[in-house]
């Protein structure tokens, strides 16, 4: 076992302990949240540590370490939470079963052109922005990217139509500087229009490692977690 496995080890257990105990805070079960472990700038062989160790699911946010990563660990369910150019559509799709990261009608034809070319269904979460609950980003005029709250469900009739598309829910990164317990109320509205409509389409992504507890309080099916799991990052040059 290297120390590396150890640390790896460790880390899950205290994540999963955090997850528990915010479910229990929440008075929620802890099988309604699951864990996506996000490996972006860390290497292949701690996505198969973790999947060893039983995490399933694994997230990048760029195609480039996506389409590296990913034939070399199969036996996982392969996530994309970044921002996406159509362009880069067909690599993702064809490498992961789920994107978190769909904000516009252009990228809703690119993937549903995609995933019909690669014969795959892909399950599609609409990041919703939340900037407007985020002073710090209302000041920097800063976004996280996403689609605005009011646009959601005619976004998410295009995706339940395409070929291809698997409406799943939403998605959003709680704003720099803001509240995330006000963030994520708002997400669990929009998420509560969506199901409305789209009953099956019932999946809340949302909790990063600094926000974890209020995105499981607020609803969040499926938390992404990065440094909590893998430490620190050193930037890509
Ligand atoms: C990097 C990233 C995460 C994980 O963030 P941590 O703070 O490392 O837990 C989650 N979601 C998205 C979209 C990311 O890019």
């Amino acid at each position: 076992m290297s120390g590396r496995e150890d640390e790896l080890r460790g880390n899950l257990r205290l994540v999963r302990e955090r997850i528990e105990k915010a479910c229990e805070a929440a008075g929620r079960s802890s099988d309604e949240v699951t864990l996506v472990a996000i490996t972006k700038t860390f290497p292949v062989s701690d996505v198969r540590a973790l999947a060893a160790l039983g995490v399933q699911d694994v997230g990048e946010n760029r195609e480039q370490e996506l389409k590296a990563k990913a034939p070399e660990c199969p036996d996982v369910t392969w996530h994309f939470v970044g921002q996406l150019q159509s362009k880069k559509a067909r690599s993702v799709v064809r490498h992961a079963s789920v994107v978190h990261s769909v904000d516009r009608s252009s990228l809703v034809a690119a993937l549903s052109k995609a995933a019909v070319a690669e014969e795959r269904t892909v399950r599609c979460l609409l990041q919703v922005s939340l900037a407007s609950y985020g002073s710090a980003d209302a000041a920097t005029g800063f976004s996280r990217g996403g689609v605005e709250p009011d646009a959601v469900l005619d976004l998410a009739g295009e995706v339940a139509a395409a070929d291809g598309l698997e409406l799943g829910g939403v998605m959003a990164v709680a704003p720099l500087g803001s509240d995330p317990d006000e963030a994520f109320d708002a997400l669990r509205v929009v998420a509560s229009w969506l199901r409305s409509e789209h009953p099956k389409a019932d999946w809340i992504s949302a909790g990063m490692t600094g926000d974890l507890d209020a995105a499981i309080r607020h609803g969040a099916t499926h938390v992404r977690l990065g440094r909590a799991l893998l430490g620190t990052r050193t930037p890509l040059g």
